[in-house]
C-alpha cells in the first residue's frame, strides 16, 4: 500500500483540524483500510473557551461519518477531561456512554461522537488513526493470529485481545497503554478488529498506518497468501425468474420487500462455487464492523427456511443470556452464495445491498488470504451476537423512521430519459423505490448517480433488447414490482388520405407492439412481486377523444388501452393491477416539438399559448403532475383498483 501523502496538498491545510481532515480523507480513499463509514480519526488540540480558559479538546470523527468525504462538520469536539474521567469508571453501559459522549461536546450541534472516542482520548498522542485494514485482519483471523502479529510487528505495537467495541474496550486500552506502551510504540492492534496508529503530526500517524499495513501485505505475500488466483465461467444469461423467485421468498422471511443485488465480479462467483464453501464461509464476519452490514453468516444455496430456523435458534440461544428485552432482527440473510447465481447481497434499500456487497467482497479476500495462510477463524458466535444485538444498535432499531412507501421495491420506467418518463423516475425514487430507467437515448445511463437507480439503453422495438433490459434490472435490484409504460412517439399530423402504411406501422410498433412485448416478458416477474405487481399505462386523451390528423397515434393508444383492460382481466388473479392515465396537453415532453405544437394549434384554429391551457380548469398540465399520479397508482391509494382510466388534462369538454 502506498502513501498518498502529498506535501503540496498538505501545505494547503493549515491548522491541526485541517491537517486532520486531509489525512482522514487519504485513509478514506483506500477501501482496503476503511469501508462505508468504518474507521475513525482524531486530533487533540488546546482551545480557549468563552471564559478565556484553556480547554483540551478531542476532535473525533462523528458517528456514521465517512472518512473519504469528511469535513470540519463531521468532527465532534469533546472535552478531554470529561472523556478521561469516563475512562476511569469501573463500568458504564454503552447507552450511558453514548449519552456522556454527547455531554462532553463543546458544540451541541456537532454529530454524536464515535463510540471509540474514549479510546482515542486515552492514547496520549496528538493524532490518532484507526482502520480495519484487510491485510492485517487476514493475519489476525487465523488460529495463531496473535503470535503472527507479534512476529510481524515486534514491540512496535501493543496487542489487545478482542473485546467488544465500546466502553469495555476503551477502558482496557486506558488501563493497558500506560503500563505497556514504550517509546517504540507506534500502534495498537485490536485482535479481530483493527489497527490504531498515532503520532505528533497528521503525516506521522498516517504514514505509520500505511507502513504497518504494508508490512502485513508483504507478510502475506511472502507466504503465498496475498495474490489469490480466481477463474470462473460467466453466469448463464437468463436467471431473472430464478433471482426474482428468491427475492419473493427472502422478502417473505424479512417481512418486507427487499432489494437483491447480483455481483458480477469473477472473484465473487468463483468463491460461491468453492468446494470448501460450507466451511470457510460459515465461520463469521471478519470484524465486528462487518456484522451489522452482512449479518452473522451468508446463506449457502437457497434454503431460506433452513437459514431462518438457524437464525431464530441463534437468537434464542443468546438472547436469554442478555439482560433486558431484545427485539429480534429479521431472519433474512444479507449475503447469498449460490453455485448457479453466484454472490447476491440483500437489504431493505439499494444502498444497504451495495454496502453489504462491498463489505462481503472484502470479506472474501480476507477469508481466502487467511485460508491460504493458516485457516480462517472468526469471532465466536457469542461475540458476534453481542455486536449484532448491541444496545446502541437496538436503540437505532427502536427509533428508526417508518420506511418510505416503496422501500425495497423496484420500478421500471420506459422512455425514462425525458418528459413524463423522467418525472416518473423522480416520483418513484422520492417514494423510496429502486428504479430502472429504459430509453433509446444513451443519456439514460448517466441520468442519476445513486445506488437506487440504474439506466439501460434499450430499443423497445427489439424484443431481445427488452429481455436483456429486464435481466439487467433484476441483476441490479432483484425483481420487478412496478412497470410504467411511458415510451411512445407522437408523429407529425397527417390526414388519413395521406397516411402511409409504413408511417402507421412505425407508430404501432413503438406505441403498441413494444408494450405488448414488455408486458409479456415482465409478467413472470410481476407475478413474483412481494406486494403484488403494478402496471401504469401512460395513455392519452386521444383514447376517449381522438383528434383529426393523428389516426395512427389515436389508434395505437386506443389499442394499448384495450390491451391494458385485457391484462387487468387476465392478471388480476396474480395480484397484478393495471391502471391507465390519460394525460393531455403536457408540453414539457420530448413529443411536443415546436413543430408539432404549432401544427396542432393551427388545426384547432388557436394560438400555441391558447392551445397550452385550453382545458376546463384553464391550467397547464406538467410532466410532474402525470408522474405523481402514476406513482400514486402504484401505492396504497389504488390498492383495490384495477383497469381504471384517470384523466390528467385540466378537464376536457369532449372527455367530460
Ligand atoms: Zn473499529
Amino acid at each position: 500500500m502506498t502513501s498518498l501523502w502529498n506535501d503540496e496538498e498538505a501545505a494547503q491545510c493549515s491548522g491541526d483540524l485541517a491537517q486532520r481532515i486531509y489525512s482522514s480523507r487519504l485513509l478514506g480513499r483506500e477501501p482496503a483500510l476503511v469501508l462505508h463509514g468504518g474507521g475513525n480519526t482524531s486530533v487533540k488540540v488546546r482551545e480557549t473557551n468563552v471564559f478565556g480558559e484553556d480547554d483540551d479538546i478531542l476532535h473525533i470523527k462523528g458517528s456514521g461519518r465517512d472518512l473519504e468525504t469528511i469535513d470540519a462538520t463531521g468532527f465532534s469536539p469533546c472535552r478531554m477531561a470529561h472523556l478521561l474521567r469516563l475512562a476511569q469508571l469501573p463500568a458504564l453501559s454503552d447507552s450511558d456512554m453514548a449519552r456522556e459522549l454527547k455531554c462532553s461536546m463543546t458544540d451541541p450541534s456537532a454529530p454524536a461522537p464515535s463510540v471509540e472516542s474514549i479510546l482515542h482520548a486515552s492514547i496520549p498522542h496528538k493524532f490518532v488513526d484507526h482502520t480495519h485494514a484487510d491485510a492485517l485482519i487476514a493475519i489476525m483471523n487465523t488460529p495463531d493470529g496473535a503470535e503472527r502479529v507479534r512476529e510481524l510487528y515486534g514491540d512496535r505495537v501493543m496487542i489487545l485481545p478482542y473485546v467488544m467495541p465500546g466502553f469495555k474496550l476503551a477502558r482496557l486500552c486506558a488501563e493497558t497503554f500506560p503500563k505497556e506502551a514504550t517509546a517504540q510504540t507506534v500502534g495498537i492492534v485490536l485482535m479481530q478488529h483493527g489497527l490504531f496508529t498515532f503520532g505528533e503530526s497528521a503525516r506521522s500517524a498516517y504514514e505509520r498506518m500505511i507502513e504497518l499495513v504494508t508490512l502485513a501485505e508483504d507478510y502475506l505475500d511472502r507466504r503465498g497468501a496475498w495474490k489469490i488466483a480466481v477463474s470462473s465461467a460467466p453466469p448463464p444469461p437468463d436467471q431473472r425468474d430464478d433471482i426474482a423467485g428468491l427475492r419473493r421468498d427472502l422478502s417473505s422471511v424479512a417481512g418486507k420487500p427487499m432489494i437483491l443485488m447480483t455481483h458480477a465480479a469473477e472473484k465473487c462467483a468463483a468463491f460461491a462455487r468453492r468446494d470448501d464453501l460450507a466451511t470457510i464461509s460459515q465461520q463469521g464476519p471478519a470484524t465486528p464492523d462487518h456484522v451489522l452490514r452482512t449479518k452473522r453468516l451468508p446463506m449457502i444455496g437457497r434454503d431460506l427456511d433452513g437459514y431462518r430456523i438457524a437464525y431464530e435458534e441463534y437468537f434464542r440461544a443468546h438472547a436469554s443470556t442478555v439482560r433486558g428485552e431484545l427485539q429480534m432482527l429479521d431472519a433474512a440473510p444479507r449475503v447469498i452464495l449460490d453455485s448457479s447465481l453466484g454472490m447476491i447481497t440483500a437489504g431493505p434499500t439499494a444502498k444497504d445491498a451495495v454496502i453489504a456487497g462491498d463489505v462481503y467482497r472484502h470479506t472474501i479476500e480476507i477469508i481466502l488470504r487467511a485460508t491460504a495462510l493458516a485457516g480462517y477463524r472468526a469471532l465466536s458466535a457469542d461475540d458476534l451476537f453481542d455486536v449484532e444485538y448491541w444496545d446502541l444498535e437496538q436503540a437505532k432499531v427502536r427509533s428508526a423512521a417508518a420506511p418510505r412507501v416503496f422501500a425495497g421495491e423496484i420500478a421500471l420506467v420506459t422512455g425514462a430519459a425525458s418528459g413524463i418518463g423522467k418525472a416518473c423516475v423522480d416520483s418513484l425514487l422520492r417514494r423510496g423505490a429502486a428504479v430502472a430507467g429504459l430509453d433509446i437515448s444513451p443519456a439514460i445511463t448517466e441520468m442519476h448517480k445513486r445506488p437506487d437507480y440504474a439506466g439501460f439503453v434499450c430499443d423497445l422495438t427489439d424484443e431481445s433488447q427488452i429481455r436483456r433490459a429486464l435481466e439487467s434490472t433484476v441483476r441490479a435490484f432483484g425483481g420487478l414490482d412496478m412497470l410504467v409504460l411511458n415510451a411512445g412517439i407522437f408523429p407529425k399530423a397527417t390526414s388519413l388520405a395521406s397516411l402511409t402504411s409504413s408511417a402507421w406501422r412505425e407508430v404501432m410498433q413503438i406505441n403498441l407492439d413494444a408494450n405488448l412485448a414488455i408486458m409479456r416478458e415482465a409478467y413472470p416477474l410481476l407475478k413474483l412481486a412481494p406486494k403484488g405487481g403494478r402496471i401504469v399505462v401512460i395513455g392519452s386523451k386521444n383514447v376517449p377523444a381522438p383528434g383529426p390528423g393523428v389516426a395512427a397515434y389515436s389508434a395505437s393508444k386506443a389499442a394499448l388501452n384495450q390491451l391494458a383492460r385485457v391484462a387487468a382481466l387476465e392478471w388480476g388473479a396474480d395480484g397484478i393491477r393495471i391502471n391507465t392515465i390519460h394525460p393531455n396537453a403536457v408540453f414539457d415532453t420530448a413529443l411536443w416539438t415546436e413543430e408539432v405544437l404549432t401544427a396542432r394549434a393551427r388545426s384547432y384554429g388557436v394560438t400555441v399559448e391558447e392551445y397550452k391551457t385550453k382545458n376546463v380548469l384553464g391550467v397547464e398540465v406538467r410532466s410532474q403532475d402525470v408522474a405523481e399520479l402514476a406513482a400514486e397508482m402504484c401505492g396504497p391509494l389504488f390498492a383495490k383498483t384495477t383497469a381504471a382510466q384517470v384523466p390528467v388534462d385540466g378537464g376536457n369538454e369532449r372527455v367530460i
